[in-house]
């Protein structure tokens, strides 16, 4: 499926999976659970089968669509394209001859820049030399608190080209991380009714470390009511750094 994207860091997303299930802190509102609900509800075909009550719900069940596997091919214009924004492409149900598959659209359409971003990073890491890894793919892990800081040894496990953190929804103060081999870090707050309450410090903290450590910095928003509600200037000015060039073949 791919749709004009609203993440300011991308610009299309591609769901050849959908479905997934929580597993850490920053799933508890898990937008793309709550927006399968709703297409399930509209009698979106993608969205028909449930998981579990527990971990996942309407609509949220892991469901592979070969369908859409080819969907980036057809894309003539260059373009950002973020891959599973509906799941966890490293999730235990999607089979790792179905993940190669996936890489093997990504590299046979270099004329895009693809971002995925897991929160998975132990299955990621134990699986990632059986993976052919294309060149024009950004890997990303979450490290939304203290007790996801592991992810960012798994995602330097992997020969990804391009590795970037993605600090969002901010739930704690991150000090000391190190950034070693790490490309870029977006950081940003939570939003929706029961958003999560994220402290100033610490979004200057994580802006300090990528200063002094040379990593691309992105402060994507405060969070509030709405994604947009309270803005996204920290100090006086937005952040908007990318991975240097060279560093990634660039869509456009
Ligand atoms: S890993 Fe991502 S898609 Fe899966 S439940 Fe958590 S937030 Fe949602």
């Amino acid at each position: 499926m791919a749709s004009n994207s609203n993440i300011e860091w991308t610009e299309s997303t591609w769901n050849p999976v959908t479905g997934c299930d929580k597993v850490a802190a920053g799933c508890d509102n898990c937008y793309a659970l709550t927006l399968s609900k709703r297409l399930k509800a509209m009698g979106a075909a993608k969205y028909q089968n449930d998981g579990s009550p527990a971990t996942s719900g309407p609509g949220f069940g892991v469901t592979l669509h070969r369908a859409a596997l080819d969907q980036p091919r057809k894309w003539k214009t260059p373009r950002v394209v973020f891959v599973n924004s509906m799941s966890d492409l490293f999730h235990a149900k999607v089979p790792v001859s179905y993940v190669q598959d996936i890489f093997d659209v990504i590299a046979d359409t270099p004329q895009h820049t693809y971002q995925a971003l897991t929160k998975r990073a132990h299955r990621m890491s134990r699986i990632a030399d059986k993976l052919n890894w294309p060149a024009n793919l950004w890997m990303g892990v979450t490290v939304e608190n203290q007790a996801a800081v592991g992810r960012i040894d798994q995602l330097r496990d992997t020969p990804a080209k391009v590795r970037f953190l993605s600090c969002e929804p901010l739930l704690e103060s991150l000090p000391a991380l190190d950034l070693e081999g790490i490309h870029w870090l977006i950081a940003g707050g939570e939003s929706g009714p029961v958003r999560r309450p994220m402290n100033e410090e610490w979004a200057r903290s994580l802006r300090d470390q990528c200063v002094e450590q040379d990593v691309a910095f992105f402060f994507k928003q405060w969070g509030g009511r709405t994604p947009k509600a309270n803005g996204r200037v920290l100090d006086g000015r937005t952040w908007d750094e990318m991975p240097p060039r060279g560093d990634y073949v660039m869509a456009s």
